[in-house]
């Protein structure tokens, strides 16, 4: 890709002034000079891929050219100054915040810990549009992960499947989740994905003729309407029929699958226009009417869902929507960044800033319970939390300042009990020592050791002093 094809992709969205761009443009190819990807490619080339696909998000400049930048800091010897100097804090901030989430390898195997991993991710990036970054990377990523090893495909599709698809679809980002899904699914088990791959080619071959078929009809009396609209046909995510196989234990010869198509017009009172035209043509199933218009989804999903039944006898689910409902349905949150092309300053910001948060809370309301609810708004907006880790790789929340004391007490009581030092990243640390986000933390214990009185005056968290307090009084050394 040539700059000018991405200066002409974003003129396409936006009329901000794109000096911006042709110098992170610059820069990256300088900073990376020399270096080759696996694949024999300059590295470079990845880079703009990463910058291209957040070009198709429609994100903002600053955004794209961090999407430029975002292996600086971490591939090259640039320092974090010379970013700030050279683009400002915002993109150096944006940069920055994906070279962390770099650092936050995801080892475990352990499904329930994805979750937290997904939590401190995303309580990690303060600006949603570092982890659209990091969605994208993963995306070029997975999309050349052929060059890479076996165990490295393996290893890299595992964080994949269990940490960015889920990620991407909490964000709505349902176009990503797919591909993401797809491709690491054909690594993870790369037999059944060329089966399946093969058996939906073929059900696609036979029932396209009769999709054809319904689509010339339902073209013909759209037509006669005078609405403006396009059709378009369903894309197929292989992962999620397999985990449909799974669940229901059913080979794919018994997974439904209905025909489906959407129709995409460009106003709200026209997706009801269309949708009286196709119920006047076609004899609609009794309930299959859904309105995600007047009621969206909580994930801010908008359509009009009907089924109707084709002349061949066959039932045809049919989404209904505007083109500003189809970006959102395909890219989420990201489809949501609101920039008002031309206008600078304050009120920007703040419009940002609340439209942002309102999505954030909107999104975190599919959370299952309100109490989970209440808890990530808390952890994700006010950070009054840190992330630290076992040896092996397992993640414990602790309020921020939390010492290993605290830590040892989360792993287990005894182990709080008989702590008598602790490693911080390989170092000894003082027991008091205060812990940050993305510590690994090791506990020593010896057996036979006991708590002290002076822990009382070291821990931070409530549950760590109560079990000390707890022992101290068992054994007969409190004063009180
Ligand atoms: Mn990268």
């Amino acid at each position: 890709m040539e700059l000018q094809d991405l200066l002409k992709k974003f003129r396409e969205y936006s009329s901000q002034d794109t000096t911006l761009l042709e110098l992170a443009w610059n820069f990256s190819a300088e900073a990376h000079a020399d270096q080759k990807r696996a694949s024999g490619e300059e590295f470079v080339v990845h880079c703009r891929a990463v910058a291209d696909i957040l070009a198709d998000f429609r994100m903002d400049q600053e955004t794209i050219c961090a999407g430029l930048l975002h292996d600086v800091l971490e591939d090259t010897a640039i320092p974090p100054d010379t970013l700030k100097k050279e683009f400002g804090d915002e993109i150096n901030n944006l940069v920055a915040g994906v070279t962390k989430i770099e650092t936050l390898k995801f080892s475990s195997r352990d499904e329930a810990q994805a979750e937290n991993w997904r939590r401190m991710i995303l309580a990690t990036a303060k600006d949603i549009r570092v982890i659209v970054i990091k969605l994208a990377d993963r995306m070029h990523n997975m999309r050349t992960l052929g060059w890479l090893s076996p165990a490295k495909q393996l290893e890299i599709s595992h964080e994949t499947i269990s940490l960015y698809a889920p990620l991407a679809q909490r964000l709505g980002m349902f176009q990503i989740k797919s591909e993401l899904e797809d491709l690491s699914f054909r690594y993870l088990h790369p037999d059944e994905y060329q089966e399946l791959h093969a058996k939906v080619q073929i059900r696609f071959a036979k029932r396209e003729k009769l999709l054809a078929e319904f689509q010339d009809a339902l073209d013909k009396h759209l037509l006669s309407s005078k609405v403006p609209y396009r059709l378009v046909s369903r894309a197929k995510n292989l992962y999620s029929i397999y985990r449909k196989m799974l669940k229901q234990d059913k080979p794919f010869e018994e997974i439904q699958d209905a025909l489906g198509v959407r129709i995409i017009t460009d106003s709200v009172v026209n997706c009801y226009a269309l949708l009286g035209v196709v119920h006047a043509a076609f004899k609609p199933v009794t309930n299959s009417f859904t309105d995600y218009i007047a009621v969206p989804k909580r994930n801010l999903y908008q359509s009009l869902h009907t089924t109707v039944v084709a002349s061949s006898g066959e039932q045809v689910e049919i989404q209904i929507r505007t083109e500003e409902m189809h970006r959102t349905s395909e890219y989420g949150i990201a489809a949501h960044w609101r920039y008002k092309l031309g206008e600078k300053g304050a009120d920007r910001h703040l419009d940002e800033k609340l439209n942002w948060l309102r999505q954030w809370i909107e999104w975190l309301q599919d959370l299952s319970s309100p109490r989970e609810f209440i808890e990530s708004f808390k952890t994700d907006l006010e950070l009054d939390q840190i992330f630290v880790f076992t040896p092996k790789g397992e993640v414990k929340t602790l309020p921020v300042d939390g010492t290993p004391l605290d830590f040892a007490y989360y792993v287990h009581t005894d182990v709080g009990d008989t702590c008598v030092g602790a490693k911080v990243n390989g170092k000894m640390v003082k027991l008091d020592h205060a812990l940050k986000s993305g510590d690994i933390c090791e506990i020593i214990t010896r057996k036979n050791s006991f708590p002290r009185k002076d822990w009382l005056t070291i821990v931070k968290t409530a549950s760590a002093r109560s079990k000390i307090r707890h022992y101290l009084r068992e054994h007969k050394m409190l004063d009180e």
